[in-house]
């Protein structure tokens, strides 16, 4: 199986099972339910997940939840903790409801920050950091390959915020001193105060896995400067650091990177509530991860027709069309879902479509759909009319049963009959 790795910008083959493969997917921060665009590295993780184990892996995921952070101090003024608590609770409620499982930790910065601060002393004992006025800054100059992850020459980098604390305009914050108004801090050899972004996320995996790990996943837009500076934090301290780096292309909206300024922000509860989570899935597997996706009222709809494609092959009988050998054919080579969907629309095998869908948490799908109480009766009394040979009663309550949305198919199987939803 290879992956693309957006370090080597190639793809590269993972080493052969059983592995381990451990994956560590960023997560939110929490501050407000979250954006449908959070659902896609969450879904693409648990997918990996289940895939690679189908293929033999000890695979795990951890997937981490940001629960402190200046947008979480600027959404709640003074009662950042429980914001954050709250909107934790509701990104795993969203995720769970897409019903493809949980990962295997969900570890939140504010656990690890006692790991976080031994990490930053020996960044500073090694000469990478330095403190200045109660916030801790990594030295970029100390690390002659930055930039070695977004490809960027460090002159030309944006700088994350503007302070005269900072010896390099590109050096960026391990640890901030706390400022007034901010409710929550944990003691450090710095003085009182909270971890910068990065150095969580760096952190939390080697706590997870130890210093090296297969597969660091996020959005394409995690690249620059997240990714870039948990590489050189992580690499500072001498061990290499994941070996494979997935970012997923982000979600757009009618062409527009979705994004509440924009006007066209949707929430995972949203989505689920108004189309349902198998249609959420569908339209997440329908694009390659490392492209861009659309999510609009169009392909929303186009999703939910893919699904009623599926469907109605579950309710024909099963022919033996399908080759599994083709699944994995298109899922080893970069995990190209569309592809995989391209190859499942031509199978007629129930009991090898259902297994398939079953790898993307869409067995639903497959399941027998169940006739409404009135209609089952409507069938039965046409059965009774068709045994008292009253065929003109019996075609009328077909057409009955067909103007209630279902189709009645005799079949030699007791009760002599079988409903199935008409498309
Ligand atoms: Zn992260």
């Amino acid at each position: 199986m290879r992956l693309y790795n957006t370090l080597s910008r190639q793809l590269e083959e993972l080493p052969p099972p059983p592995g381990p493969i451990r994956m560590y997917f960023c997560g939110p921060t929490v501050y407000q339910r979250a954006h449908i665009g959070n659902a896609r590295p969450f879904a693409i993780g648990m997918w990996l997940r289940a895939w690679l184990r189908h293929r033999g892996y000890d695979a795990t995921l951890v997937h981490n939840i940001t629960d402190v952070n200046d947008k979480i101090y600027d959404a709640a003024p003074g009662a950042s903790a429980e914001l954050a608590e709250r909107a934790t609770h509701w990104y795993l409620e969203d995720t769970a409801d897409l019903g493809l499982g949980m990962p295997d930790a969900l570890p939140k910065a504010t656990d690890a920050v006692t790991s976080i601060v031994a990490f930053i002393e020996k960044l500073v004992d090694t000469g990478h950091a330095y403190e200045a006025s109660g916030d801790v800054y990594f030295s970029v100059s100390t690390d002659p390959g930055y930039g070695r992850l977004s490809r960027q020459k460090v002159e030309n980098m944006e700088p994350e915020e503007e302070t005269p604390l900072k010896r390099a305009p590109q050096d960026f914050a391990l640890w901030k001193a706390t400022k007034p108004g901010e409710d929550t801090s944990w003691d450090s050899p710095w003085g009182a105060g909270r971890p910068g972004w990065h150095i969580e996320c760096s952190v939390m995996a080697e706590d997870a896995f130890g210093p090296v790990f297969e597969i660091h996943g996020g959005g394409l837009d995690l690249v620059f400067p997240h990714h870039e500076n948990e590489l050189a934090q992580s690499l500072a301290l001498g061990h290499d650091f994941a070996r494979i780096w997935m970012h997923n292309g982000l979600l757009t909206m009618a062409g527009e990177k979705m994004s509440k300024s924009l006007g066209n922000d949707m929430t995972i509860r949203g989505v689920v509530d108004d189309w349902g989570r198998e249609v959420a899935l569908m339209l997440l597997l329908s694009g390659q991860w490392r492209k861009p996706l659309d999510f609009n009222q169009g392909t929303l709809e186009q999703s939910a027709a893919q699904l009623e494609t599926f469907r109605n092959v579950f309710r024909s009988p099963s022919e033996p069309v399908g080759d599994w050998m083709e699944l994995e054919a298109a899922l080893d080579d970069d995990f190209n879902t569309p592809e995989a969907l391209a190859v499942m629309h031509g199978w007629r095998d129930h009991e090898l479509l259902r297994r398939a869908l079953g790898i993307f948490g869409l067995d639903s799908v497959g399941e027998a759909e169940e006739a409404p109480p009135e209609v089952a009766e409507l069938a039965e009394r046409r059965r009774e009319a068709r045994d008292a040979k009253d065929f003109a009663g019996a075609d009328r309550l077909r057409d009955e049963i067909a103007a209630a949305g279902w189709e009645v198919r005799d079949v030699a199987e007791p009760p002599g009959y079988r409903l199935v939803r008409r498309s």
